[in-house]
């Protein structure tokens, strides 16, 4: 079984949007087990694209297409596909309603070429479009490889891959054997280190495997059971899951491909009911602006404060400018005040603080990655601590807030 991927669009081939559907595609399919042996790219025109579909087909069994299912008249996968394969393009009756109750909601005019984005591949599976109008199509060909269509925009995309096309995936190519992979995701520790607090696992690993991988700012593990039932893979994953847990549970935070640490901690202050807020200075509104992109945040998150120079920590906080003028700004009673003025002010159960030295420049005669982070929380006294990063200067922002959040989660 072997699968290949086909991004379609010029504004990719240029490299005015970089292609993220055939990473994400890739990665679902590696979820099922399935191998993934090229990906290819072409631009909006009918000839080039018919000719790479052909020469896909011809070395793989599954073809995933994304890109042109629209309405426009750039929008010519579906067009051409069909004609490859010789069949029609039949209208998906529930794609259609939809379709025409978005123009009645909006009152705009409906035109012919919207019709359209109902059309799928006859004889195939139409696919739903959870968050957009054109509907996508997996085509079980009678000879030669199978054929799948997804829309373009990645946020239709997506959900369209995940949840629309792999259960049709999975039930038509899994063999009695398949792959069942889970991820693991670490932080505050580095690959080498958890790879050498791993090794004995790693070198005798066979059934599940162990591939450690290496993100910007954290670590992620997966693991890969070979069995021929779900329940059996459950039972190896957890087995090697507390074998690594027992080594290097602390610095494990999360699973999955997309679970940020981000949405680790958010999620968890909304079960807890615990709310919170920031001050900083480095990180000038990472920090927030990073739980603020986590849907769902403004039940725990009310705002903050972005205090860079020293006046906003005096006029916005109210930290005493003798703190300032006898701590410095990069110090322990500096990040303690921030956090537990700020918490005071918005009446959170929690509050972050960032104060430190982002570099390239020293600041204090402290060099660059130097940072104090401050924690405040309701009834406690507010605690600090220092770091000492490495990295440019957008590195250092990032990780400092990445730290941040890895405290509010222990
Ligand atoms: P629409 O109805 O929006 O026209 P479509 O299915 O015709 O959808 P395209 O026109 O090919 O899709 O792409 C729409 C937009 O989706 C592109 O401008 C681009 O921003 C994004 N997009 C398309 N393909 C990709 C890709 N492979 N990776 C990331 N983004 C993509
Ligand atoms: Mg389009």
């Amino acid at each position: 079984m072997q699968a290949e991927v086909i991004a379609v669009g010029t504004e990719i081939l240029l490299g005015q949007v970089a292609d993220t559907n055939s990473a994400y595609i890739a990665r679902r399919l590696a979820d099922a087990g399935i191998e993934v042996y090229y990906h290819s790219l072409v631009g909006d025109n009918a000839t080039r694209l018919a000719a790479l579909v052909n020469q896909a087909r011809s070395r793989s069994d599954l073809v995933v297409i994304s890109g042109g299912l629209g309405p426009t008249k750039d929008d010519l996968t579906k067009q051409t596909v069909a004609h490859l394969l010789g069949v029609k393009l039949v209208e998906d009756s529930a794609a259609m309603a939809k379709i025409t109750a978005f123009f009645a909601t909006t009152g705009r005019q409906m035109t012919p070429n919207n019709r359209l984005q109902a059309l799928y591949l006859a004889g195939s599976r139409p696919l739903k479009n959870e968050t957009g109008m054109a509907v996508g199509s997996f085509y079980r060909a009678p000879s030669g490889a199978d054929v799948v269509l997804l829309p373009g925009p990645p946020s239709e995309m997506r959900p369209m891959m995940a949840h629309q096309a792999m259960p049709l995936i999975r039930a038509a190519y899994q063999r009695d054997e398949y792959l069942t992979s889970r991820v693991l995701r670490f932080f505050g520790i580095g690959e080498s280190q958890l790879v050498t607090q791993l090794s004995d696992l790693i070198d005798h690993q066979t059934n599940p495997t162990i591939a450690p991988y290496a993100k910007r700012y954290e670590v992620t593990l997966r693991l890969t059971a070979k069995t021929t039932t779900a329940a059996a893979a459950t039972q190896l994953l957890n087995q090697l899951e507390a074998t690594i847990r027992e080594r290097v549970g602390a610095y494990l935070y999360g699973y999955g491909d997309e679970n940020s640490l981000a949405s680790v901690v958010v999620h968890e202050l909304i079960d807890r009911q615990l709310t919170i807020t920031g001050a900083e200075s480095l990180t000038a509104g990472e920090f927030q602006s990073t739980i603020g992109s986590v849907p769902g945040v403004s039940a725990v998150f009310p705002g903050g404060f972005v205090t860079y120079a020293n006046r906003a920590k005096h006029t916005l906080l109210g930290i005493p400018q003798e703190i300032i003028d006898h701590d410095g700004v990069v110090s322990e009673a500096t990040a303690q005040q921030m956090a537990e003025r700020s918490r005071q002010l918005l009446d959170t159960d929690l509050a972050l603080s960032f104060t430190g030295v982002a570099g390239p420049d020293s600041l204090e005669g402290h060099p660059a990655g130097t940072v104090w982070l401050g924690l405040a929380q309701r009834g406690q006294a507010p605690q600090a601590k220092l770091l000492h990063l490495t990295g440019n200067r957008a590195d250092i922002r990032m990780r400092s807030v990445m730290a941040g959040l890895d405290w509010v989660r222990r």
